[in-house]
């Protein structure tokens, strides 16, 4: 028996954990996190208020209060059983980075005592210097460090044997320049929060505030057998699987979506949702999706940066959960071919500190002419930047979602809905310059408001669409950090709320203020409505459209990411100071090398499974049938045994139908192997051009002749679990 199916037959159905714990999650929502009532019992109160002051965008605390913070959060920590604590932060690749250090110290009679200083606290110099800063940092002078974000609490991280103070914080270079992708985000909603409230005020709002951007990201995920994923070297080194015949049942009956969850799937579910309440991520939805063996996790919208870091949190517990219960969870975006793959819809909206949403029509006239700013603005800055939100979702995962005939296509669009659709198509017309609330009133725009759920219609195919009272951008990737689209997203609608701004306040002489307002709107949608779309965003319709259109639809990871350092690119992140030039061509530099680095390792692994599990059973498999036809001659010669008519002839084409694969893989992969080292001449962005253009072709090609000889082989030739297997057997 092979060593898969071995594995198929001890894969056995688990009950139903009994919840011993009955307590609500209130009880316990938020328990290992160092959040403002832990801190308010622990400082005083002047400590506690500059600490809110800080937080809300005032002075730093005093040094004397930082160390009082410290030792408070110190003292919450080990009491909690804490030995050790870590500055946590988001490189420019992979998940997250973290450096332990002890608590301890040595008192001047060298005994060791716990501390926890305010300066340990506010900064710290983790010796970082692996991560890559895309030549911001020379190897002289290769010092970064992490500073404490102090809007995002610190928590107690539960690891087996220990347990560790975990403080979020930012990752800076020597001279200042992000090397992290929190910085960035944080950056941005301060440009939005000022572009906001100066649209507010010409609304004239006095009192907000504030104003920063919302998120839910809803997380969709595979979970296979751990045993399966330790056969499978592709999904270990590249996350997914680089060859695999389909099962003759994929997601063709739909019977998964929503439907009833398996006990050992929920199992994992109960212990991620318990995990992350105690971490106060609250994560409210669970469900199946689409494709067999696929899932999400939906959490309740937050500000964004803190939403940022819960998402990040979020895989990482069900990374490790789903181990507990012999799992192994994808977040890869496309982990297995033909079946759907996994996103992470990015709902996003803005509020203001009184917890109003900008993007929620409003009753009246005048907030409708406010909602109506704001929502001409996401589509003005979406329709100039779409290559930027392109870029901002780039990567060799999330390649194999945009613009390979799935949700959502490289092009990007805007999804309004029948009712905003006919009011927006009105703004444009101008009908509504006449400018008196009644005109308005009699255009039904005051029957905006409510705008249930319900009555948007849904398109799930489109990349930008208004859902309610927020946006849904879909083409982020199930394995992506947020934190970089919800910068771009800040920064560009930042952008054109000032400029509307400017024009209204421009018009306001001559025109009246609604006129003024309406007049400026129907230009600005005049400008920009070729990127919406109420259509099928996957027909052939839509491709040659947007063509016509002129919208970008790059398939490339490498092309889209030339958006980030085109002179308009800079110009605008310069502007708003969310990304400076050097930062900008930093993550270019490093975002083509990730790519560079991932195809040239699935390239790899490609090979050498072929090599070893793939290439060595077929020569087995075509031994045998050798044999078979060889016998069957001499049976024929020999022994007199007559065959039926072309039975020996179907034997012949059998064999000869398995060498002509074994000579159409290995004539494939000596190909690839001679373009992978051809391209070693080459330089970044050439290379990147190449692993695109030719290595992944060629790589599906090789797929496809290994998919074919799966298909013929005996099944216990084949070690490497089956689609079936991997998507089936739960
Ligand atoms: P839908 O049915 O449109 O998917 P849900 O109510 O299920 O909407 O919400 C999907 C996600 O959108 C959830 O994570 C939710 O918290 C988030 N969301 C809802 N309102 C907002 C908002 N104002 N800003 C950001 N995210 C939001
Ligand atoms: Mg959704």
């Amino acid at each position: 028996m092979s060593k898969r199916s071995a594995v198929t037959l001890s894969i056995k159905p688990v009950e139903l954990k009994k919840v011993a714990n009955t307590k609500s999650i209130s009880d316990y929502f938020g328990i290992n996190t160092f959040n403002e009532a832990a801190m308010k019992k622990l400082v005083s109160e002047r400590t506690f208020n500059a600490f809110k002051l800080w937080q809300e965008g005032g002075a730093v605390v005093s040094a004397a209060q930082a160390d009082e913070i410290a030792h408070a959060m110190k003292e919450w920590a080990t009491e909690r059983g804490a030995t050790s604590y870590t500055h946590w932060f988001q490189p420019m690749t992979g998940l997250t980075a973290e450096k332990h250090d002890s608590f301890i110290s040595f008192t001047s009679s060298s005994t060791v005592i716990e501390k926890f200083t305010g300066t340990k606290l506010i900064q710290g110099e983790p010796d970082a210097s692996s991560f890559p800063s895309g030549g911001i940092r020379s190897t002289a002078e290769a010092r970064g460090y992490t500073a404490w974000d102090p809007s995002s609490p610190a928590y107690i991280a539960e690891v087996a044997g220990g347990k560790t103070l975990t403080i979020p914080t930012i990752f800076i270079s020597y001279t200042g320049e992000a090397l992290d992708k929190k910085l960035p985000l944080l950056r941005s909603d301060q440009a939005l929060n000022k572009a906001a409230l100066e649209l507010l005020r010409l609304f004239g709002n006095e009192t907000s505030k504030n104003v920063y951007s919302t998120c839910g990201p809803e997380q969709e995920y595979f979970l296979i057998d751990e045993s399966y994923y330790r056969l499978r070297p592709d999904l270990v080194l590249a996350g997914r699987t680089l060859i695999g015949a389909p099962s003759p049942k994929g997601q063709q009956m739909e019977d998964q979506y929503f439907g009833s969850i398996k006990d050992r799937v929920l199992n994992f579910m109960f212990d991620v949702s318990e995990e992350a309440f105690k971490l106060g991520i609250p994560v409210t939805t669970r469900h199946n999706e689409v494709a067999p063996h696929q899932y999400e996790f939906a959490p309740i919208f937050e500000k964004s940066n803190l939403a940022a870091d819960h998402n990040q949190l979020l895989m990482d517990i069900m990374k490790k959960v789903a181990f507990r219960h012999g799992l192994v969870c994808l977040l890869h975006e496309k982990p297995f071919a033909g079946i759907n793959g996994s996103g992470k819809h990015l709902n996003w909206s803005l509020a203001d500190d009184k917890g109003s949403n900008l993007l929620n029509p409003g009753d009246s006239p005048e907030e409708n002419l406010q909602f109506l700013t704001v929502l001409t603005a996401v589509i003005h800055a979406v329709y100039t930047h779409a290559d930027l939100l392109r870029a901002a979702v780039a990567s060799a995962g999330n390649e194999h979602r945009l613009g390979a005939n799935e949700a959502p296509p490289a092009i990007v669009s805007i999804f309004l809905g029948e009712q905003l659709t006919r009011i927006v198509g009105q703004i444009e017309a101008g009908k509504l310059t006449k400018g008196k609330k009644q005109a308005i009133i009699d255009l039904g725009v005051s029957q905006l408001p409510k705008f249930p759920k319900d009555t948007t219609d849904r398109n799930r195919t489109s990349t930008f669409a208004f859902t309610g009272a927020k946006f849904e951008f879909r083409a982020v990737g199930s394995a992506q950090n947020i934190s970089t689209g919800i910068a771009v997203i800040n920064t560009i609608v930042a952008d054109s709320m000032l400029l509307l701004v400017d024009k209204i306040k421009a018009e306001v002489k001559k025109s009246g203020f609604e006129g003024a307002v309406l007049k400026v709107l129907s230009a600005a949608i005049k400008d920009s409505k070729n990127i919406l779309w109420e259509g099928n965003n996957y027909s052939e319709e839509w491709v040659k459209e947007a063509a016509k259109r002129g919208l970008p639809n790059v398939a490339s990871t490498a092309e889209a990411l030339k958006a980030l350092v085109t002179p308009k690119a800079i110009a605008l992140f310069e502007k708003h100071s969310v990304f400076s030039k050097v930062e900008l061509k930093a993550r270019y530099h490093i975002w083509l090398e990730t790519y560079e680095r991932l195809i040239d390792i699935e390239a790899k692994a490609l090979r050498d499974i072929v090599n070893t599990q793939v290439l060595p059973q077929a020569y087995e498999f075509q031994s045998e049938l050798s044999a078979g036809v060889v016998e069957m001659k001499e049976l024929a010669e020999e022994a007199g045994v007559t065959f039926v008519d072309g039975a020996v002839e179907d034997r012949v084409e059998a064999l000869e139908k398995v060498a002509e694969e074994i000579f159409y893989i290995r004539k494939n992969i000596k190909q690839l192997d001679a373009a992978l080292v051809k391209i070693q001449a080459e330089g970044l962005e050439k290379k990147t051009a190449l692993l695109f253009s030719e290595v992944k072709p060629q790589m599906e090609h090789i797929r496809k002749h290994v998919d074919a000889i799966e298909a013929v082989l005996p099944d216990e030739f084949w070690a490497l679990p089956k689609y079936w297997e991997m998507l089936f057997i739960k």
